[in-house]
């Protein structure tokens, strides 16, 4: 039988590539090489005695894929070991990793301070659903401290925030919210999705809670919807909890692919990177952009923060086209190899018009003022050739 307690402890003080590989596998008795996948939803006991045992908690075993499942527990310690938390969680999605969190850590009557730019479904599960549970939630500017300080109630549980933001490439600063909020009993919760723990990893920050949604970078090639909630094992067990009861589990299935994932991500998230910032820079010097939001650029306003808290700048940026709405759909229209669609995360470089698409129901003057534009346009970058990438662009842009 392969010795899995030696092939485990070889990776004590290993490097992210490595823990990216290997960490979190036991092997099975048939000695394989590659991480088997278990797709059951029970487990059978030797006899009525061990079943007892395990129910009652006197003996460790499996009982239920909705309490817990080989496949999945690989993913959650591989995910742990790169983003440097004592615990993960799998979820369905991303969606319910935050709500499964939300469940967990919050009570009626409690505040949230979030940063206004975040994804299009969390502000709609905020409004319409963690307002069910008397749970209240003000909105301030990313970047901006002393508005969240401004936002802290005596009832204020949580700040929650995606850094880099989306479209605009808004850096939040990991520190100085993470002071800001211990300082007066609060958690704080980062959507790291865009970074992923290859890039930033906010625990080391002290942030408390790290959520992501696995379906983008994770899965990386657009397969599977999977969610993730990170930090102590104190906070987690009270995840594990929503998740026994209320039952958004991740799929053994998906939790394989995102293992699969796992694997490429640094290799990934850095021909990403590379790739958008060779568009940022190549679209600078196009007549017809008026403005390029990436975060790697110079002048970006937290080049400098992005720079100390991300090992890089990521694969998405946003720039604005001069002519408005109807110039930024025909650069989009012109295009022949990207995909039109608002995911990302994606081998495959995708386009969308967020003020028409991801943005579509935020108030227009709201919107204006977020800097999100009618001619604005985002592209999250494949790991396609970057002049092939930039060829699909020029069709549009060079008939403005
Ligand atoms: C996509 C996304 C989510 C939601 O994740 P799902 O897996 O689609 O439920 C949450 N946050 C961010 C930043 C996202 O991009």
């Amino acid at each position: 039988m392969a010795d899995n307690k030696r092939y485990n402890s070889q990776l004590d003080g290993a490097e992210f590539a490595t823990l990216a590989v290997r960490a979190g596998y036991e092997r099975t008795q048939e000695h394989e090489h590659s991480e088997a996948m278990f797709l059951t939803s029970s487990y059978v006991f030797g006899n009525a005695q061990e079943a007892a045992a395990v129910f009652a908690g006197d003996e460790e075993g499996n009982v239920y894929t909705r309490y817990t499942n080989p496949t999945v527990r690989t993913f959650e310690q591989r995910l742990a070991a790169l983003e440097g938390a004592q615990q993960c969680v799998a979820t369905a999605s991303g969606m319910s990793a935050i709500f499964s969190m939300i469940l967990a850590l919050l009570n009626p009557g409690d505040h949230i301070v979030s940063s206004r730019s975040i994804f299009g479904s969390t502000n709609v599960q905020f409004k319409k659903y963690v307002s069910k549970l008397g749970i209240t939630v003000d909105y301030v500017s990313l970047t901006d401290i002393n508005e969240w300080r401004d936002a802290i109630k005596d009832n204020t549980k949580l700040f929650f925030l995606e850094s880099p933001s989306n479209p605009m490439n808004e850096v939040g600063d990991l520190a100085a919210l993470v002071e800001l909020a211990h300082s007066n009993d609060i958690l704080v919760a980062v959507d790291n999705c865009f970074c992923t723990p290859a890039l930033q990893q906010p625990l080391k920050y002290g942030v408390d809670v790290v959520i992501h949604s696995a379906t983008k970078f994770i899965d990386g090639q657009g397969r599977t919807l999977g969610g993730a909630v990170l930090g102590s094992h104190e906070l987690m067990e009270e995840v594990v909890g929503v998740l026994r009861s209320v039952g958004p589990t991740m799929s053994p299935f998906n939790a394989w692919v995102m293992l699969k994932g796992l694997e490429t991500l640094k290799l990934r998230m850095k021909a990403h990177s590379e790739n958008a910032m060779a568009l940022a820079l190549w679209l600078k010097d196009q007549p017809s952009v008026n403005a390029v939001h990436y975060a790697g650029l110079p002048e970006h306003p937290q080049h400098e923060l992005a720079k100390s808290q991300q090992k890089d700048f990521g694969g998405v940026l946003a720039f604005e086209v001069s002519g408005g709405k109807e110039a930024a759909w025909s650069v989009i229209d012109s295009t022949r190899m990207f995909s039109i669609t608002a995911n990302l995360g994606d081998a495959k470089t995708t386009i969308t018009h967020p003020a028409t698409t991801t943005h579509c129901r935020v108030d227009p003057a709201d919107r204006e003022r977020a800097g999100i534009t009618d001619g604005l346009i985002r592209i999250a970058c494949g790991i396609e050739d970057i002049e092939d990438i930039k060829r699909d662009l020029s069709f549009g842009l060079s008939r403005i």
